[in-house]
Protein backbone atom coordinates (compact mmCIF):
# COMPACT_ATOMS: atom_id res chain seq x y z
CA UNK A 1 0.00 0.00 0.00
CA UNK A 2 3.05 2.34 0.43
CA UNK A 3 5.16 0.98 -2.05
CA UNK A 4 5.57 4.34 -3.81
CA UNK A 5 4.39 7.42 -2.21
CA UNK A 6 4.44 11.08 -3.40
CA UNK A 7 5.67 13.87 -0.83
CA UNK A 8 4.33 17.29 -2.66
CA UNK A 9 6.40 20.15 -1.07
CA UNK A 10 6.21 23.79 -1.31
CA UNK A 11 9.46 23.57 1.37
CA UNK A 12 7.52 25.23 4.08
CA UNK A 13 8.45 24.64 7.62
CA UNK A 14 4.68 22.46 7.14
CA UNK A 15 5.60 20.81 4.53
CA UNK A 16 8.95 19.49 6.54
CA UNK A 17 7.26 18.09 9.38
CA UNK A 18 6.18 15.33 6.81
CA UNK A 19 10.15 14.40 6.62
CA UNK A 20 10.47 12.19 9.52
CA UNK A 21 6.79 10.52 8.95
CA UNK A 22 8.59 9.59 5.49
CA UNK A 23 11.72 8.10 6.60
CA UNK A 24 10.01 6.07 9.00
CA UNK A 25 7.30 4.64 6.35
CA UNK A 26 10.70 2.57 5.19
CA UNK A 27 9.56 0.54 7.94
CA UNK A 28 6.02 0.07 5.69
CA UNK A 29 7.88 -1.08 2.96
CA UNK A 30 7.95 2.18 0.86
CA UNK A 31 10.75 1.64 -1.52
CA UNK A 32 10.32 4.88 -3.94
CA UNK A 33 9.57 8.29 -3.03
CA UNK A 34 8.73 11.21 -5.72
CA UNK A 35 8.91 14.73 -4.12
CA UNK A 36 7.30 16.94 -5.81
CA UNK A 37 6.86 20.83 -6.38
CA UNK A 38 5.00 23.28 -8.17
CA UNK A 39 5.71 26.74 -8.92
CA UNK A 40 2.45 27.96 -8.97
CA UNK A 41 2.34 29.75 -12.45
CA UNK A 42 -0.41 32.15 -10.47
CA UNK A 43 2.62 33.48 -8.63
CA UNK A 44 5.17 33.54 -11.22
CA UNK A 45 4.83 36.97 -12.59
CA UNK A 46 5.54 40.26 -10.25
CA UNK A 47 3.66 43.56 -11.23
CA UNK A 48 5.64 46.18 -10.21
CA UNK A 49 4.18 49.65 -9.73
CA UNK A 50 6.01 51.99 -7.56
CA UNK A 51 8.94 54.54 -7.90
CA UNK A 52 9.52 58.30 -8.10
CA UNK A 53 5.53 59.12 -7.13
CA UNK A 54 4.88 57.65 -10.50
CA UNK A 55 3.19 54.57 -11.09
CA UNK A 56 5.08 52.34 -13.38
CA UNK A 57 2.78 49.02 -14.56
CA UNK A 58 5.05 46.23 -16.12
CA UNK A 59 4.30 42.40 -15.33
CA UNK A 60 7.51 40.40 -15.36
CA UNK A 61 8.47 37.17 -14.88
CA UNK A 62 10.50 35.28 -11.95
CA UNK A 63 9.35 31.66 -13.00
CA UNK A 64 13.76 31.47 -13.38
CA UNK A 65 14.26 32.73 -10.12
CA UNK A 66 11.62 30.44 -8.62
CA UNK A 67 12.30 27.64 -10.48
CA UNK A 68 16.61 28.22 -8.70
CA UNK A 69 14.96 28.31 -5.42
CA UNK A 70 13.03 25.09 -6.00
CA UNK A 71 16.24 23.04 -7.29
CA UNK A 72 18.53 24.45 -4.38
CA UNK A 73 15.26 23.56 -1.80
CA UNK A 74 15.16 20.06 -3.80
CA UNK A 75 19.29 19.21 -3.34
CA UNK A 76 18.60 19.52 0.42
CA UNK A 77 15.41 17.17 0.37
CA UNK A 78 17.33 14.26 -2.43
CA UNK A 79 20.40 14.19 0.16
CA UNK A 80 18.19 13.44 3.15
CA UNK A 81 16.08 10.85 1.36
CA UNK A 82 18.69 9.03 -1.56
CA UNK A 83 20.09 6.27 1.03
CA UNK A 84 16.41 5.61 2.04
CA UNK A 85 14.81 5.67 -0.84
CA UNK A 86 14.88 5.48 -5.06
CA UNK A 87 14.00 9.44 -5.23
CA UNK A 88 12.88 11.25 -8.37
CA UNK A 89 12.75 15.08 -7.70
CA UNK A 90 10.17 16.98 -9.94
CA UNK A 91 9.92 20.59 -10.41
CA UNK A 92 6.83 21.29 -12.87
CA UNK A 93 4.89 24.76 -13.46
CA UNK A 94 1.31 25.02 -12.56
CA UNK A 95 -1.45 24.63 -10.49
CA UNK A 96 -0.31 23.17 -7.14
CA UNK A 97 -3.65 20.35 -6.93
CA UNK A 98 -3.59 19.85 -10.50
CA UNK A 99 -0.09 18.82 -10.97
CA UNK A 100 -0.20 16.66 -7.67
CA UNK A 101 -3.49 14.62 -8.91
CA UNK A 102 -1.81 14.34 -12.37
CA UNK A 103 1.03 13.00 -10.53
CA UNK A 104 -0.53 10.41 -8.66
CA UNK A 105 -1.73 8.90 -12.14
CA UNK A 106 1.22 9.14 -13.85
CA UNK A 107 3.71 7.61 -11.97
CA UNK A 108 1.13 5.15 -9.97
CA UNK A 109 1.98 6.53 -6.61
CA UNK A 110 -0.13 4.39 -4.02
CA UNK A 111 0.33 7.32 -1.36
CA UNK A 112 0.28 10.96 -1.16
CA UNK A 113 2.03 12.26 2.33
CA UNK A 114 1.78 15.94 2.61
CA UNK A 115 1.41 18.91 5.17
CA UNK A 116 -2.08 20.10 6.45
CA UNK A 117 -0.10 23.79 5.88
CA UNK A 118 2.14 25.43 4.01
CA UNK A 119 3.71 28.82 3.81
CA UNK A 120 0.49 30.64 4.27
CA UNK A 121 -0.59 28.97 7.68
CA UNK A 122 -3.83 30.80 8.45
CA UNK A 123 -4.48 30.10 11.75
CA UNK A 124 -8.38 29.64 11.15
CA UNK A 125 -8.09 27.34 8.56
CA UNK A 126 -8.10 23.57 9.33
CA UNK A 127 -6.32 22.56 5.81
CA UNK A 128 -4.66 24.43 3.63
CA UNK A 129 -6.37 25.05 0.17
CA UNK A 130 -4.20 22.40 -1.56
CA UNK A 131 -4.68 19.88 1.10
CA UNK A 132 -7.83 20.25 0.84
CA UNK A 133 -8.16 20.30 -2.33
CA UNK A 134 -5.93 16.98 -2.88
CA UNK A 135 -7.63 15.43 -0.29
CA UNK A 136 -11.51 15.60 -1.58
CA UNK A 137 -10.12 14.66 -5.70
CA UNK A 138 -7.31 11.89 -4.57
CA UNK A 139 -8.27 8.83 -5.93
CA UNK A 140 -5.40 7.18 -3.38
CA UNK A 141 -5.10 6.74 0.40
CA UNK A 142 -3.36 10.76 1.41
CA UNK A 143 -1.52 10.94 4.94
CA UNK A 144 -2.13 14.51 6.27
CA UNK A 145 0.36 15.53 8.87
CA UNK A 146 -1.20 17.91 11.23
CA UNK A 147 0.69 21.23 12.26
CA UNK A 148 2.02 20.71 15.99
P1 LIG B 1 -3.07 28.40 1.24
O1 LIG B 1 -2.04 28.09 0.20
O2 LIG B 1 -4.39 27.76 0.97
O3 LIG B 1 -3.17 29.85 1.51
P2 LIG B 1 -1.24 27.07 3.09
O4 LIG B 1 -0.08 27.60 2.29
O5 LIG B 1 -1.13 27.19 4.60
O6 LIG B 1 -2.61 27.73 2.65
P3 LIG B 1 -1.31 24.67 1.45
O7 LIG B 1 -0.77 25.51 0.34
O8 LIG B 1 -2.57 23.92 1.26
O9 LIG B 1 -1.47 25.51 2.81
O10 LIG B 1 -0.14 23.65 1.83
C1 LIG B 1 -0.40 22.40 2.44
C2 LIG B 1 0.55 21.35 1.91
O11 LIG B 1 0.34 21.24 0.49
C3 LIG B 1 2.03 21.66 2.06
O12 LIG B 1 2.54 21.26 3.34
C4 LIG B 1 2.62 20.84 0.94
O13 LIG B 1 2.68 19.46 1.32
C5 LIG B 1 1.55 20.97 -0.17
N1 LIG B 1 1.83 22.08 -1.11
C6 LIG B 1 1.38 23.36 -1.01
N2 LIG B 1 1.84 24.11 -2.03
C7 LIG B 1 2.58 23.27 -2.82
C8 LIG B 1 3.35 23.43 -4.02
N3 LIG B 1 3.42 24.61 -4.64
N4 LIG B 1 3.98 22.35 -4.53
C9 LIG B 1 3.90 21.16 -3.92
N5 LIG B 1 3.23 20.95 -2.78
C10 LIG B 1 2.57 21.98 -2.23
MN1 LIG C 1 -0.01 27.45 0.11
Amino acid sequence: MFKKILYPTDFSEYAHAAIPYIKLMKRAGTKELIILHVIDIRQSTIIDTTAFGETFVYPYDISDILKKEAETQMHKLIKQFSKLFKVTPLIVEGIPFKEIIQTTREYNVSCIVMGSHGKSNIEEMLLGSVTEKVVRKSPIPCLVIKRA
